[in-house]
């Protein structure tokens, strides 16, 4: 295996902060000095072989990885074309991805001695793990969540009372996860006992760096599976993207592989301004919550409005890796839309007996559309990063009034 430029770059950024031009810390001064304890911390223990220990046993006994790869044979012969493996993310505890990454900041936050913990969450799920996370460690939690989303995703916010966090909601704007970052950042600057814990590989440095780095997991699970189970790497690795977490975590174990790299965005209702959260397919360069990267603005580089059937990919911003992937042409990214998204939602609940995300139905949607135009011996390995239960009542909702 053969270290590709974009390996270098990410290498450059855990030190720089940069992905190319991406990337970053327009913060404040004040939020700096905060930021700058947060990677000395990151920068101690990332490598450290008790942190790295502990990590890999609460994988084990608390996430239950390895989460499996599996093989859809009815889907994939339905389409009659290349073969759809799902790397199961959501079989992890809570049922997403969001948990690899809380674990570990979590962890790096009790090494750092902080009490407290603040989160954003947009669909809830971050805010589920991290409300998880804290009752587990025995810390303080206090969660923003739009007010918008809190509506969207009411059973998630029981959850995260039930395992003892405070969840306040954030009323400014659109009252969905930009205004929700916004609060927590005010949070985590104005407590020195306050550890941010971040949801996705967004942010200031080092929250992209940091986020990859405990969501890669899932691509070098993936790259080890497809090996030890399949006799070769896919084709594609396939992901969606709001913040861009799990299609990082899922790219980091293919970059430096002959292995296609597709982000799949939220197209939403259509390409119009507002109708959709496709910030790498429709923004462009800008500064959002403390970082350079593809925002969706107008013409006077106001944020714009985001919408997605999915409450965890509406946001106007991207990770900066996926920034610079895109650019490089390493990566590529597409968009899906609502009626593609529910379309395989229902599709996978039927074929395979698993009720997806409708985060994850953007990634498998994709899938879905090329395998009919690939050979059967090709392989398409999609990251379904959340299960679908929290969907449910939303999507029997759209298809009663469908009906
Ligand atoms: C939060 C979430 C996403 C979107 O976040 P990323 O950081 O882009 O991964 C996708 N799928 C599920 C199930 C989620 O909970």
């Amino acid at each position: 295996m053969s270290v590709s430029e974009s390996s270098k770059i990410c290498a450059q950024a855990f030190e720089t902060g940069f992905f190319g031009p991406y990337g970053g810390q327009f913060v404040p001064e004040s939020l700096k000095k905060v930021l700058d304890e947060v990677n000395d911390a990151f920068v101690t223990y990332r490598n450290d072989p008790e942190f790295k220990a502990e990590l890999a046993g609460l994988f084990t006994h608390y996430c239950g990885r390895p989460s499996p790869i599996f093989h859809c044979r009815n889907l994939s012969r339905e389409l009659g074309g290349a073969q759809i493996y799902l790397k199961r993310e959501d079989l992890n505890h809570l049922g997403a991805h969001k948990i690899n990454n809380t674990l570990g900041q979590v962890l790096l936050a009790k090494r750092m001695g902080k009490t407290r913990l603040v989160a954003e969450t947009g669909a809830g799920q971050h805010g589920v793990a991290t409300a998880a996370t804290a009752a587990l460690f025995g810390m303080k939690c206090v969660v923003y969540m739009g007010e918008e989303d809190m509506h969207r995703q009411a059973l998630n916010v029981f959850r995260m009372r039930m395992m003892g966090a405070e969840v306040r909601a954030a009323m400014s704007g659109q009252r969905t996860l930009k205004e929700a970052v916004d609060e927590a950042l005010n949070c985590f600057v104005n407590d020195p006992n306050m550890f941010y814990v971040l949801g996705s590989a967004v942010g200031p440095h080092p929250y992209p760096v940091m986020v990859r780095h405990f969501q890669s997991i899932i691509g070098r699970e993936a790259r080890n599976q497809s090996i030890e189970e399949i006799g070769r790497l896919p084709d594609y690795a396939i992901a969606c993207v709001g913040g861009g977490s799990n299609s990082i975590g899922m790219f980091a174990g293919f970059l430096d592989d002959e292995v296609k790299l597709v982000g799949v965005e939220p197209g939403g209702k259509g390409p119009g301004y507002g109708e959709h959260a496709a910030s790498l397919c429709k923004g462009r360069p800008g500064i959002l919550h403390g970082f350079n990267g593809y925002v969706l603005q107008d013409e006077r580089g106001n944020v714009a409005p985001v919408y997605s059937i999915s409450a965890g990919l509406d946001y106007p911003g991207v990770g900066p890796e996926h920034c610079q992937l895109k650019d490089s042409g390493r990566a590529e990214y597409v968009t899906v839309t609502d009626a593609e998204a529910v379309d395989a939602f229902l599709t996978l609940s039927r074929k395979e007996g698993i009720i997806p995300a409708l985060e994850s139905s953007h990634a498998l949607a994709y899938a879905m559309r090329i395998a009919p135009t690939l050979d059967k011996d090709k392989i398409l390995m999609v990251c379904l990063s959340g299960r679908g239960d929290k969907d449910v009542a939303q999507i029997s909702e759209l298809l009663k009034n469908r009906a």
